[in-house]
């Protein structure tokens, strides 16, 4: 059992009062808080650590550089990598996947090849295909989704032939709250030697990520979803590609030995690190799974099903409100649309009292498509939340339609 009221503390910004009232922050799946404990850290880094790492000989240089490559000692180990060379420090989830999309397919991908996405993808996991497939002339394949926000894995055999050169989905989809079934997926893909990329910008903060038992090839995630800061993400791969894929950046720190005419590249993760990289996020995220790790994950995952469980039940029997993804497996997310009422107004009246929550198309503007709307209002949950804080989303909820009755 999480002690919240203990945990709240480490969450200073979540203990204010916004428009007069007690700050309820439902806007998780968009950025997460930081705890204290991050903040401070990172308040004493600039004031006593700071160096650039890696090329100096300082001592502050050196310590900067154990910190930042111990961070990278404790992602491999939050996800379970085989190697800590299978960890590059990227800005976020966007960047990885482009990272992807442009080195691997500079390798892997030809004119006439196919890379298969899901119609559920945040517009990071598309958009970079649809790039790359432009440029390449290749094609991109669909696999759809039904009516609860399940992915249709019936379908799915029959969109890898031997032109399918990736299978890119997300874990977790940031609309719908959906858990994809991804060891299925990526075993489906394996059996015809298709390399899977996973999207974990949804799934690392809400359940045990390990990437051998998954034996996904790619994964990707944002440490501001993760507690950490912003501008700092990872891109794990298996060593097999990142051996072979061209860098993406060249410049100072990715590279063995430069002349006028060439230059050889350091090995992997340095070769995809080029210039300054965000030393600093890096050493902030290992103080965020440090704290994940004390509160503990399973934990995590147990109280925010506890409070899915309450809030879906509460918002269920509300007269005139539709929730969008009603998916078997879901994290703590939660779309929904009031008959009559604009996302936009229901969010903004929310906000009046004091409650944060995202409403638009969440950057899937094909899974609104997909169910005929513009948008929806997203309330996303995090360990720090309390069965109140649904409690106030729901009056707030009869609030907004009593003032459009
Ligand atoms: N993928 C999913 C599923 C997301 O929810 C998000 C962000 O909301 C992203 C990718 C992009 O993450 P970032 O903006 O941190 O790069």
């Amino acid at each position: 059992m999480l002690n919240i009221e203990k945990i709240r503390k480490d969450f200073p910004i979540l203990n204010q009062k916004i428009n007069g009232k007690d700050y309820v922050y439902l806007d998780n799946g968009a950025t997460t808080q930081k705890p204290v404990q991050l903040i401070d850290a990172v308040a004493d880094f600039y004031r006593n650590t700071n160096s650039n790492i890696h090329r100096g000989v300082h001592h502050l240089s050196n310590l900067s550089t154990k910190l930042y490559e111990g961070a990278r000692a404790k992602v491999q180990k939050f996800i379970n990598a085989e190697k800590e060379s299978e960890i590059i420090f990227t800005k976020g989830t966007t960047d990885s996947i482009n990272l992807i999309a442009f080195s691997f397919g500079e390798k892997y991908v030809s004119e006439g090849d196919e890379i298969i996405v899901s119609a559920m993808e945040h517009h990071s996991n598309l958009v970079p295909w649809q790039m790359l497939c432009e440029r390449k002339k290749a094609r991109l394949r669909i696999l759809p989704f039904d009516k609860n926000g399940e992915l249709e894995l019936d379908k799915l055999p029959a969109l890898i032939n031997e032109k399918t050169k990736l299978l890119a989905v997300t874990h977790v989809s940031n609309s719908l709250g959906t858990v994809n079934p991804v060891k299925e997926i990526i075993e489906t893909a394996h059996q015809s030697n298709v390399p899977v990329l996973i999207d974990g910008a949804q799934s690392i903060q809400h359940q045990k990520i390990d990437v051998q038992a998954l034996d996904c090839d790619f994964f990707v995630f944002s440490g501001h979803k993760i507690y950490a800061e912003t501008g700092i993400g990872v891109l794990y791969a298996k060593e097999k590609y990142l051996n072979e894929m061209p860098p993406y950046q060249g410049g100072g720190d990715m590279v063995d030995h430069v002349t006028l005419e060439k230059t050889t590249y350091l090995d992997a993760p340095f070769k995809f690190e080029a210039g300054t990289v965000n030393y600093v996020g890096a050493y902030g995220l290992g103080l965020a799974i440090d704290y994940i790790n004390t509160v503990g994950i399973e934990n995590i995952a147990t109280h925010e099903q506890e409070l899915l469980k309450y809030a879906t039940e509460k918002l269920s029997v509300i007269e005139g409100l539709t929730i969008y993804g009603t998916a078997k497996h879901k994290t703590a997310t939660i779309s929904f649309l009031l008959k009559n009422i604009h996302h936009y107004d229901t969010g903004m009246i929310l906000d009046k009292l004091g409650i944060a929550v995202r409403t638009g198309s969440h950057c899937t503007q094909p899974v609104m498509d997909f169910f005929e709307i513009s948008g929806t209002v997203r309330a996303s949950f995090a360990f720090y939340n309390t069965f109140a804080d649904v409690d106030r989303l729901v009056e707030g909820i009869l609030k907004v339609k009593q003032m459009f009755e």
